[in-house]
């Protein structure tokens, strides 16, 4: 079998460029060319895993099956490429030192000074090399967070030296940099990008592909003037101008012809066109929509977008299918009291509340959800959402008026959502939680059985505590019934009211298998409930 060929994406001049969009946008297009692709995100900072980090910090935690917490990009991987990640699809430096650090004290490199050249770049090498050894993939992608010229990426660089040394053509780097258009000159400037190629060449690493992020087309002559300064044939030189959509971007890629210009450098053939009848046809849902529909999302990080990435990205899944646009109203659950909330949720026709750790906002999710029960308002719940669902019900519904989640509340007379037993011994943080997917039963005749149409589904968790069993007959007895239990462990996994029009609560994330080519039937029932409400 032939071996598997690298494709490295370094970042320079600035931030923000959209590393994890390019990559996963080539992906998509080599894997419409028919090869097995897989992309791999290499993380400079020392947390072991984003896991421990605030959302305000690293936006939202990507989960992926085998329950390794992610970087974000990880899920953007997914929805383009409708294949499953794993732990091995994210390295961070903390990881690395970790396994570096953990072999020393076994005593595996027999006495010798352990240094970043060459235990931690071999770390690295091996950590890249091991999608490609398992023989699944033709091609892997592998995105090199931060900017070229940071301290923390030098390892990663060094590494990537060594890769392209040993492996020759079948590796190649893609730089993606910045060509800014100065108003005040009325012109596009090279230069950031021919210092920044400058700084990866002091690294020893030639890159054979720069793609440029600019807001003006480039013109062919900045293209040769690219091209000659930064020794790349002119065909190289990529424009990724500012696009309407990150969907646009594999086509935009397409245009520019990225997809061919790798194959060659790669040594690779293919003689079809890539096939992207799927993409299309959601690209064309996406932009010409029949109706709108408003859903209020309620989280206590609004204000910060990216900490609800996936659920996000899933609602426009969703929307495309029901050929209509979701608007999103971000609401902060802080700013939701009994005595407002019908004023601040008016006029909306879904209520989605978001998952969440700790106390802060919990009185406004509870509250939303209250008027989302009373006034039938198709709702969705999920993880800490569906566990406030349950507490809204035990107190307005079963008159336990001081229920309440363990996690908030230690002493609550009617913990109606506890601990698992599991976990009350755990005193770590890090990757302790009930983490990946878990199979579930879907009860005969209930409305998750009947939209996903399945009797068994996986899906992925990432949470401590749980529905309490001790209180499942007062809660069926009065309306808020269990509809997905864990097979193996009698946990409840989804609660729904079958007296309200569309009421679910699940205690797993959904949103993070919602791609393209598979929008999740949950949120795409939700969405189709909500374009119904009157
Ligand atoms: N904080 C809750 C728990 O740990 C919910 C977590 C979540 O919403 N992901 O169980």
């Amino acid at each position: 079998m032939a071996s598997a060929k690298y494709i490295f994406v370094t970042g320079g001049v600035t931030s923000s460029l959209g590393k994890g969009i390019i990559s996963a946008s080539l992906a998509k297009l080599l894997q419409a060319r028919g090869y097995r692709v897989t992309i791999q995100k290499l993380d400079p900072y020392i947390n072991v895993d984003p896991g421990t980090l605030n959302p305000y910090e690293h936006g939202e935690c990507y989960v992926t099956e085998d329950g390794a917490e992610t970087d974000l990009d990880l899920g953007h991987y997914e929805r383009f490429l409708n294949v499953p990640t794993s732990q091995a699809n994210n390295i961070t430096t903390g990881r690395i030192y970790l396994s570096v650090i953990t072999k020393e004290r076994k005593g595996d490199y027999l006495g010798k000074t352990v240094q970043v050249v060459p235990h931690i770049t071999d770390e690295i090498k091996n950590s890249i090399k091991l999608l490609g050894n398992t023989g699944k993939f033709d091609i892997i992608v592998t995105e090199v967070g931060g900017t070229v010229g940071d301290i923390e990426s030098l390892p990663y660089i060094e590494a990537i030296r060594q890769l392209k040394w040993e492996m020759q053509s079948n590796c190649i780097t893609i730089h993606l940099t910045l060509v800014p258009f100065l108003s005040a000159a009325g012109e596009l400037k090279t230069k950031p990008t021919q210092h920044s190629v400058k700084m990866l060449l002091e690294s020893g690493v030639q890159p054979d592909i720069l793609v440029c992020r600019t807001e003006k087309p480039l013109t062919s002559e900045i293209r040769r003037k690219v091209a000659l300064f930064c020794n790349v044939a002119t065909e190289a030189v990529i424009e990724s101008i500012d696009a309407e959509s990150i969907y646009d971007v594999p086509l935009l890629m397409y245009k520019e012809a990225l997809d061919k210009v790798v194959l060659k450098k790669l040594n690779l053939t293919s003689d079809k066109e890539p096939e992207l009848s799927v993409w299309r046809s959601f690209l064309q849902k996406l932009k010409y929509p029949k109706n709108e529909v408003h859903i209020g999302l309620i989280g206590k990080y609004v204000e910060l977008k990216d900490a609800y990435k996936s659920i996000a990205e899933a609602l426009i899944h969703a929307g495309t299918e029901n050929e209509s646009v979701v608007k999103i109203h971000w609401i902060h659950s802080e700013s939701l009291l009994d005595e407002n909330v019908s004023e601040k949720l008016k006029g909306l026709k879904g209520i989605l509340v978001a998952p969440g750790f700790g106390e802060r906002g919990i009185e406004g999710k509870i509250a939303a959800i209250h008027y989302a029960r009373e006034n039938k308002i198709p709702f969705l719940g999920i993880c800490l959402g569906m566990q406030c669902a349950v507490i809204e019900f035990a107190r307005n519904v079963l008159g336990l008026k001081e229920a309440h989640s363990s996690e908030m509340k230690k002493d609550t007379p009617d913990p109606v959502i506890d601990i698992m037993e599991s976990q009350k011994k755990v005193t770590k943080k890090g990757g302790t939680m009930r983490l990946g997917a878990y199979t579930c039963n879907l009860k005969p005749g209930s409305k998750v059985h009947k939209l996903y149409k399945e009797d068994q589904i996986t899906e992925r968790h990432r949470h401590r505590f749980e529905f309490n069993n001790k209180y499942l007959d007062q809660f069926q007895a009065a309306g808020m019934v269990p509809t997905g239990i864990n097979p193996l462990s009698s946990l409840v996994e989804i609660v729904e009211m079958p007296k309200h029009p569309w009421f679910v609560g699940v205690q797993f994330h959904p949103e993070y298998k919602s791609t393209v080519d598979k929008p999740h039937p949950l949120f795409v029932d939700f969405v189709k409930a909500a374009l119904e409400t009157k």
